[in-house]
C-alpha cells in the first residue's frame, strides 16, 4: 500500500452474519476515520454495510438481494495490528456462521470516503414499515411508515431476522395511544417503529451505554425528541424499569433465549419481565434460535403467561405471550 491508499476488507453475508461482522469491524476498527487527523494513525470508520437488490418498493428481490460488510484500514503498524485482530475475529465467527472468506484489496482513499453512503438503501420490513438512511430519498407509498435509521455502532440495522420479526409483531399489536416498553433497544429501531405506529409513551432501555447514545440520536433524527412530538420516548440505561408494574400494553425484548428466560425469572435480581405488562398486554420476545424457544416458553409459563403467537424466519423465532387470564 502506498500513501493515500487504504486496505478494504469485505465480507459478503446474510443479514444475520452482517450484524456480527459489523460488530467486529466496529470493535476493532471504529473510532471515526474521517475525524482522524494524526498522520499514519489507523482508525477506521467501523463497518460499512452495503445491502442491495431491492425493488422500487424496498422489497428484497429474490436471487439479487445481498449484503456486503466492509471496513477500511489505514496503512501502518497499527493498521497491521487491526487487520490481524479482524482476521482472527472473522475466523472465530466462521466457526459459528457459514461466512465466505473475506476479500482484501487496496483502494484510493478518496474513492471510498464518501462513496459508501450510496450502498445503504431503504428497506421494507413487515407490511408498512420502511427503514431508510437519513441521506436517501424515498417516495413513500400511501400507507408507508418511514423510519429513518442510520447505521451506528449499536445492534439494530433491520438486517437481522429477529428485528424484522419484532417489527412485524409490533405492526400487529401496537394500538394508538399504547404504552410500550422496549428492553434492549440497541439502535432504538423498535421504539421508533412503535412511535410511528401510534404508541404515545415509550420506555427504551439498554445495558450498553453506546446503544443508549445511538438510540437517542435515532429518536431525534425521527423528530421524536421534540417537546411537541406525537410520542414521548424515554431512553434509560438499564434493563427492566422498577415501578412500572402493569403499565405497558406491549413489551418487546429482542435479546437471546437464555437472557430472556433469566429476565422472565428475575435471575439477574431484575424486575421479572412479565411484571410491566398491563391487563391484556402482550409480550414480544425474539433473538431466539428455534431449538431454544422452549426455554423461553417454559419460563413464561412459570410466570402465568400463555403462548399466543409464534413467528419464524430462517432459524429465528419470535414469541408473543400474554397473561393466561386474558389469553
Ligand atoms: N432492539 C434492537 C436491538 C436488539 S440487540 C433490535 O431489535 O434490533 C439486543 C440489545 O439488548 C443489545 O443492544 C444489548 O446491549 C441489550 N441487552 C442485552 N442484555 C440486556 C439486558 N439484560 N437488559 C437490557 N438490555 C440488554
Amino acid at each position: 500500500m502506498t500513501n493515500g491508499e487504504v486496505l478494504e476488507i469485505a465480507v459478503e453475508c446474510d443479514g444475520e452474519a452482517a450484524e456480527a461482522v459489523s460488530e467486529l469491524f466496529n470493535r476493532f476498527n471504529g473510532g471515526g476515520y474521517l475525524d482522524d487527523s494524526e498522520a499514519g494513525e489507523a482508525s477506521g470508520g467501523g463497518a460499512v454495510i452495503e445491502a442491495t437488490g431491492f425493488d422500487d418498493f424496498g422489497e428484497p428481490i429474490e436471487g439479487e438481494y445481498r449484503v456486503v460488510v466492509r471496513t477500511y484500514i489505514k496503512p501502518g503498524a497499527r493498521g497491521d495490528e487491526i487487520r490481524r485482530k479482524i482476521e482472527d475475529g472473522l475466523w472465530h465467527l466462521s466457526q459459528l456462521y457459514p461466512i465466505p472468506d473475506a476479500k482484501l484489496r487496496t483502494v484510493r482513499e478518496e474513492d471510498w470516503a464518501n462513496a459508501w453512503k450510496q450502498f445503504y438503501k431503504p428497506m421494507r420490513i413487515g407490511r408498512r414499515i420502511v427503514l431508510k438512511p437519513s441521506w436517501e430519498e424515498y417516495v413513500a407509498q400511501p400507507d408507508d411508515i418511514v423510519v429513518e435509521l442510520d447505521p451506528g455502532m449499536a445492534f439494530g440495522t433491520g438486517l437481522h431476522p429477529s428485528t424484522r420479526l419484532c417489527i412485524a409483531a409490533l405492526e400487529e399489536l401496537v394500538r394508538p395511544g399504547d404504552a410500550v416498553l422496549d428492553v434492549g433497544t440497541g439502535s432504538g429501531v423498535l421504539s421508533v417503529v412503535a412511535a410511528k405506529l401510534g404508541a404515545t409513551h415509550i420506555v427504551a432501555t439498554d445495558i450498553d451505554p453506546t446503544a443508549v447514545q445511538v438510540a437517542a440520536e435515532n429518536v431525534q433524527v425521527n423528530g421524536l425528541a421534540a417537546a411537541d412530538a406525537p410520542a414521548h420516548i424515554e431512553i434509560r440505561a438499564g434493563s427492566i424499569p422498577a415501578g412500572t408494574d402493569g403499565h405497558f400494553q406491549v413489551v418487546v425484548a429482542n435479546i437471546l433465549a437464555e437472557v430472556l428466560a433469566n429476565l422472565l425469572d428475575g435471575t439477574y435480581g431484575n424486575v421479572p419481565l412479565a411484571n410491566p405488562l398491563a391487563e391484556g398486554g402482550r409480550l414480544i420476545m425474539a433473538g431466539i434460535i428455534e431449538e431454544k424457544a422452549y426455554l423461553v416458553i417454559d419460563a413464561g409459563r412459570r410466570h402465568g403467561l400463555a403462548l399466543l403467537d409464534r413467528k419464524q424466519e430462517s432459524d429465528w423465532v419470535a414469541l408473543v405471550m400474554g397473561r393466561e387470564a386474558d389469553a
